[in-house]
């Protein structure tokens, strides 16, 4: 989350760590840029409005970098060319402040059906089911219920089968 308004950052990083999602969050444009550039994250949660660098010059560098990681553009301004311009400069959507939690939680679920690997709240592989939603890990009739970095570490596996991920990865997706 690249978001200046501390307040609103915050509240929305605790938003989203209570649905179990794992946030980083940076409160200037440049910082912003140098994060979102790792091309480690899910999905990026871009204010436009930002000190150093806006969130509209951040997204057309990312995109010219190869990255295409999810961007909401959240802005304040509501104007329809700012949200023009995000789009064509390759937002995926976009949330106009203020905005309720519920529907910023639907619009990033909703991006994440429609990344390739979609799979719903389970995840399988041969015999492994991982239910997302439960946090459940299941393989014929045991289940064990897992904590959210086995949760996080799991998704990663299933959704790349037999591929060896180093360490280094684990540890930037993960932690
Ligand atoms: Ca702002």
């Amino acid at each position: 989350m690249i978001e200046d308004e501390a307040a609103l950052a915050d509240a929305l990083e605790e938003i989203l760590k209570q649905n179990n999602y794992m946030v980083d969050v940076v409160y200037r444009g440049p910082d912003g840029l140098d994060y979102a550039s790792s091309g480690i994250y899910d999905l990026i949660l871009l204010d436009i409005m930002l000190p150093g660098m806006d969130g509209l010059t951040i997204l057309k560098t990312l995109r010219q970098r190869q990255i295409s990681t999810p961007v909401i553009l959240l802005t304040a301004k509501s104007e329809v060319s700012d949200i023009i311009t995000g789009l064509d400069a390759g937002s995926d959507d976009y949330l106009a402040k203020p905005f309720s939690t519920g529907e910023l939680l639907a619009r990033i679920r909703a991006l994440s059906r429609r990344s390739n690997n979609y799979t719903g709240e389970l995840l399988t592989f041969e015999d492994l089911t991982l239910n997302k939603g439960t946090m459940e890990l299941s393989c014929h009739n045991d289940t064990i219920r897992l904590g959210l970095k086995e949760v996080q570490i799991m998704e990663l596996f299933l959704k790349n089968p037999r591929q060896i991920m180093s360490k280094d990865l684990l540890l930037e997706k993960v932690w």
